[in-house]
């Protein structure tokens, strides 16, 4: 089977990895299953979370990390992007810089920028909005690493997300941005593809139904959702019924029984 895991909430927090998640993940692999990762955070590029999830003990390979930032670069690749204006971290830059493609300035004429691409930054401004919106008019399409309003930081507090950015360039330009994060199939399809694995053969799990579970359900996978994030039991019964996901765990440690 494909295991796609979201990682926020799913196998750590913040910096604390779930109970039992390692090992688990260990074991699914030994069974001869195949344990991937999906995350719409697009601060960090796939080689830093490649040495996060080593550093927290997870056997894992860069080429199993589908993180936002790595499937802009590759989503600018396929669309053979020349120029892009970046709202967002180094991870993200680096990754669009990794694709080929050439990242131009706030300064840049107006005409000639193929896509903006729009992550969560920390540093936006009122000038990184002009400029984006500038482009955009001026024949720029809009990329967009996902649009989660908000996310969950510690003590229950919540920080304004990449959504909050993206919804004011799109407001700002009259266009709206391609998604190419979660709930999107465009990080399923590239997982799919490259390991070989049908989705019948697939488990989307992840602690956001939002997100993760429309995720894989969008697509036609199998989902489970974890209790370890955002969403609650309590959460799920607003949800139709045929609309929930098909396991409801604990943990991912509860993923052992897959095995
Ligand atoms: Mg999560």
């Amino acid at each position: 089977m494909l295991f796609i895991l979201d990682l926020d909430g799913c196998v750590y927090r913040e910096s604390q990895v779930v109970k039992g998640a390692v090992k688990t993940l260990a074991c699914l692999q030994e069974k001869g299953h195949t344990v991937t990762y999906a995350t719409n955070n697009a601060l960090l590029s796939r080689k830093q979370y490649f040495k996060r999830l080593r550093g927290m003990g997870f056997n894992v390979k860069p080429e199993e990390i589908m993180c936002a930032a790595y499937a802009a670069g590759e989503f600018l690749r396929k669309k053979k992007a020349k120029k892009v204006f970046v709202i967002g971290a180094k991870g993200l830059r680096d990754e669009i810089r990794k694709a080929g493609t050439r990242i131009v300035g706030e300064k840049h004429s107006v005409k000639g920028v193929d896509f903006v691409a729009v992550g969560l930054d920390r540093q936006f401004s009122f000038e990184k909005l002009l400029a984006a919106q500038q482009f955009i008019l001026g024949g720029a399409k809009l990329l967009a690493t996902n649009k989660d309003a908000t996310y969950p930081g510690a003590n229950n507090t919540v920080f304004p997300g990449c959504g909050s950015i993206v919804a004011s360039v799109e407001a700002a330009s009259g266009k709206k941005a391609f998604v190419v994060g979660k709930p999107g199939p465009f990080m399923l399809e590239k997982l799919l593809a490259q390991t070989g694995y049908a989705l019948k053969d697939t488990l989307v799990v992840g602690d956001r139904y939002e997100t993760d579970i429309l995720f894989g359900k969008n697509a036609g996978a199998k989902t489970a959702l974890v209790l370890t994030g955002i969403t609650s039991k309590k959460d799920l019964k607003r949800v139709p019924k045929k609309l929930r996901p098909d396991y409801v765990l604990q943990s991912v440690a509860e993923l052992a029984r897959f095995a």
